[in-house]
């Protein structure tokens, strides 16, 4: 680690020069909306590397990083095996549009892990996963209606982006224009953790509801866990009227357990998606589940569903070799550095009077600057999100780099170890003592 002095100045010329540059060839100068810290303010840090759990921005500044890329990052940034397999891969070309080895062994390193996934597809991208999942239950059962959660985001799927969370928890946006009524016209929207309104929408819609889609344990409102019996009673209304029941399990998949939420909870979908983790940093992702229902993917059955880079070779060699090296060793490691962040964190809002709460799912966690337990989207958004963002640039300057949204799960790594820790430990007072002080005034 480079010896380095805190405060960092608020400005960061190069990124700064970077952000103008890209503001004009790119919309809002990002390529994923709550990456340009609108939520926060300030000006997005362009990072140009990553060792273990540290990330150093064009400015030549190091952070501690609590984002590990929104999760894929489990074993820390630049992991010599995950590297040398990328290499090795790379080496022998980037993409063939043909079969290969590579994807026969992620495969079935996914059907080894997740007892329900019989089958599995592989994708490019979580939205990709969720948007094929919908469509093959669509498609297995006859039927168009979909329910999902309010704050639960499963990517930028039309049909899904209704009370989505995530940038668009972020940016509080009611409804993106470009959806078209018909597109989010079979999405019935729930409340989280609300089984009762679950039972209800099945009894308004007899015999029409194709699937319910859920987060395992939703982490973009923040990290908001199921309460116990919930993704059972999920499970049991859809086996009761006919309709599957899907986990996006894209964010806890081979993160909060070796077998993601399902490890967790034992709740057996019918169908799950995945992505991050099982990419080691590279675009793959997957949806799999049930073999009769997979069988009606194409070419084996009707449901049209396909890709270009489906199972490239680079993307699956560096996944194989993340979910390879995560054993029962690392999970604990990542469970426990989480432990210890977040009750560091806690202590030292405590020590400051504000209020706040800790939600943890497994090694997920995320502090909501609320002093009521947070179980769905309303809870979250009644937080005071204007203490966070002053939290957020408070650790920041000090070198420690959190989502820049107060509506986001923060991820830790096998990599974070007790130099990174002593880092946050030392930011964490001045943090604190910044979210006590801030005031809605001043956060606009
Ligand atoms: N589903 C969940 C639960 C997610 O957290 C995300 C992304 O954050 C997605 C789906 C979409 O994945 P991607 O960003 O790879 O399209």
């Amino acid at each position: 680690m480079a010896s380095v002095s805190y405060p960092y100045p608020k400005h960061a010329p190069v990124s700064q020069t970077l952000f103008d540059r890209a503001s004009v060839v790119t919309p809002g100068g990002v390529n994923s909306p709550v990456r340009a810290f609108r939520a926060v303010g300030g000006t997005p840090r362009f990072m140009v590397s990553g060792t273990g759990p540290y990330l150093t921005d064009a400015d030549g500044r190091e952070y501690v990083d609590l984002v590990c890329s929104w999760g894929p990052m489990i074993l820390g940034h630049a992991h010599p095996e995950v590297i040398g397999a990328v290499q090795e891969a790379v080496a022998r070309g980037t993409s063939f549009g043909t079969p290969g080895e590579g994807e026969v062994a992620l495969a079935e390193e996914i059907v080894a892990r997740i007892e329900p996934v019989e089958q599995v597809r592989l994708v490019s991208s979580g939205t990709e996963a969720t948007m094929s999942a919908i469509r093959l239950a669509r498609g297995f059962t006859g039927r168009a209606k979909v329910i999902k959660f309010a704050g639960c985001y499963h990517g930028h799927v039309d049909a899904l982006l209704a009370a989505a969370g995530s940038g668009v928890a972020t940016f509080g946006l009611p409804d993106t224009p470009g959806v078209t009524g018909a597109s989010a016209a079979d999405t019935i929207v729930l409340p989280y953790n609300d089984l009762e309104a679950v039972h209800e929408a099945f009894h308004a819609f007899p015999g029409e509801i194709a699937c319910v889609i859920t987060e395992a344990s939703p982490g973009n409102m923040g990290v908001v866990p199921p309460l116990p019996g919930f993704n059972q009673g999920l499970k049991d209304a859809c086996a009761k009227n006919g309709a599957l029941f899907i986990s996006d399990e894209v964010m806890t998949g081979f993160r909060t357990s070796k077998a993601g939420w399902f490890g967790v909870d034992g709740v057996k979908p019918d169908l799950m998606t995945f992505g991050k983790v099982m990419g080691g940093g590279f675009p793959a992702a997957a949806f799999g589940g049930r073999a009769d229902v997979m069988a009606y993917l194409a070419p084996a059955g009707p449901v049209y569903q396909a890709g270009t880079l489906s199972g490239n070779p680079v993307a699956t060699a560096a996944g194989l070799a993340q979910l390879r090296l995560l054993d029962d060793a690392a999970y604990e490691k990542v469970d426990a550095v989480a432990a210890e962040i977040g009750s560091m964190v806690s202590e030292a809002l405590a020590k400051e009077g504000v209020a706040h709460r800790l939600q943890t799912a497994s090694n997920m966690f995320s502090v909501f600057f609320t002093g009521r337990e947070v179980r769905n989207y309303d809870d979250a958004k009644a937080q005071e999100a204007f203490r966070f963002n002053a939290f957020f640039h408070s650790m920041l300057s000090q070198g420690v780099y959190l989502p820049p949204s107060a509506f986001e799960s923060w991820f830790v790594s096998t990599a974070h170890d007790a130099a990174a820790l002593e880092r946050i430990a030392a930011a964490l007072p001045a943090a604190a003592r910044a979210a006590a002080g801030a005031t809605e005034e001043g956060a606009k």
